[in-house]
């Protein structure tokens, strides 16, 4: 063989992966389609001081620090949750991945750009990878390994070469980087409304004085059942316009929206193969933040390849342990806010208003902003489950959506005709 271990895809999640199975002393090929690592940015770079801390990225990378969040409701009445302690911090996402590239050419990994694998094939004792060099059909590569990590994001060629199912829903964004005399420097803005974010949320993200990052996002099942156009871009449009206070002067410096996969992956392995990040759907179904999880899996993937490496098994026997490490780690606050994300889908703007409206008192607030964590919003969520309205909502849209719904969290997309003009 060529290589121990061929990681298909250079971003956060197999860089990390990489970095942890060279430093084992493993010899690591990582294809990255695209000329430069980081680019082009497809993220709105909002994580946990615990995700940074899990990447080993320096400071350096921080570009703001947020104590809070302005929640919008469809009615525009304001839940002001902000707090004194740090929630979360933006960052400049570019950098971030490509610190991440350096520590794992730093291990030992050869880190190969402008490198796509097209396609993959079996061997007697492991995978044979044809890559295509540059933008030329003509400078093609073949790499041989024994293990295989699809670490290469929501459409991943290795998720369908080993014929795994899609992620269960497809969030799609459109995001820029934007002027915006405006904002508030210190929180995040939420956005909740089936107008312009039907089935996801929209945001403002501060980096700097004057400057941010602004998004919204649409399911095609939230934009079906909305009757509302499956196209973010003009979806962005209509926030614009539903709040002219707050983008009175925005103007777009940069695009950077992109696709999120949501869904638990009842597998995420196959003989000589591993998934981790995106290709795996680890990504939170309420925020869309897929940084943290992506780490937390890629440690456990390194773990997984590393053991098989010194065990000399590739069998998929023998690496279904990896689906079980992550999920005992992370498949509890994947399914339960999986659940959470179905009673959201299933209220109208009247109802979310009424919760929000409920929400905006002392005890509420406090409460909130005592639990809420960027990763973890299941420790919220379990303690708004005692309010009573939400409690209603939750009780008996949960119960609904946990009977018809597992089969939407591990199966294929959801049924129903695409809105006309839904992009992915
Ligand atoms: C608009 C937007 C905003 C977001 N904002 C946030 C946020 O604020 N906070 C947060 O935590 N998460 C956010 N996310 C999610 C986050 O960006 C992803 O979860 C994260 O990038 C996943 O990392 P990854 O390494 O698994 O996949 P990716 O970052 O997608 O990396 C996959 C890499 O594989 C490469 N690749 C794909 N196919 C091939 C191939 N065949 N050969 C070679 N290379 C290949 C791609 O070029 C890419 O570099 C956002 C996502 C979007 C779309």
């Amino acid at each position: 063989m060529d290589y121990d271990v061929l990681v298909v895809g250079g971003g956060p999640s197999g860089c990390a992966t990489a970095r942890d199975i060279a430093a084992e002393g493993f010899k690591v090929f990582v294809a990255e389609e695209h000329s430069v690592v980081g680019e082009p940015l497809q993220c709105s770079g909002f994580i946990s001081s615990r995700a940074l801390q899990l990447s080993r990225v320096s400071n350096r990378v921080i570009l703001n620090e947020l104590k809070g969040a302005l929640v919008y409701a469809p009615d525009n009445r304001i839940l002001n949750l902000v707090g004194e302690r740090i929630y979360g911090v933006a960052i400049d996402r570019v950098a971030f991945d490509q610190e991440l590239a350096l520590q794992a050419e730093a291990a030992g990994a050869e880190l190969h750009s402008s490198s796509r694998v097209v396609h993959l094939a079996s061997i007697p004792g492991g995978i044979k990878a044809r890559i295509q060099k540059g933008c030329s059909v003509s400078t093609e590569q073949e790499v041989s390994c024994r293990l295989v990590i699809g670490a290469d994001g929501h459409s991943s060629l290795v998720a369908k070469w080993l014929g795994l199912p899609h992620p269960s829903q497809k969030v799609s964004i459109y995001s820029a980087e934007v002027e915006l005399p405006s904002t508030n420097e210190q929180v995040v803005e939420i956005f909740l409304g089936q107008w312009f974010a039907p089935g996801w949320f929209a945001w403002v993200i501060p980096t700097r004085r004057g400057l941010a990052r602004v998004g919204t996002g649409v399911t095609k099942q939230g934009a079906f059942s909305a009757g509302r156009p499956g196209c973010a871009r003009q979806l962005f449009t209509s926030l614009v316009e539903a709040h002219p206070d707050i983008f009175k002067g925005l103007r777009v410096l940069k695009s950077t929206g992109g696709v999120l996969p949501i869904g638990l992956m009842a597998q995420s392995y196959g003989p000589h193969a591993l998934l981790v990040g995106d290709a795996a759907c680890h990504t939170k179904p309420i925020s869309g933040g897929g940084l943290y999880l992506g780490l937390e899996a890629a440690r456990l993937c390194a773990e997984a390849a590393v053991s098989s490496l010194k065990a000399n098994d590739y069998s998929s026997k023998f690496l279904s342990r990896y689906q079980r490490d992550w999920e005992g780690k992370v498949g509890k606050e994947i399914s339960c806010g999986f659940m959470h994300r179905e009673v959201f889908l299933n209220m109208s703007d009247q109802e979310i208003s009424n919760i929000i409206t409920f929400l905006d008192t002392p005890h509420w607030r406090r409460l909130i902003l005592k639990y809420a964590d960027l990763d973890y919003h299941s420790i919220l969520a379990s303690k708004l489950a005692l309010a009573p309205l939400w409690a209603q909502r939750f009780l008996i849209n949960g119960l609904i959506s946990f009977v018809n719904g597992y089969s939407r969290i591990t199966g294929k997309s959801s049924k129903g005709t695409a809105p006309d003009g839904f992009v992915e």
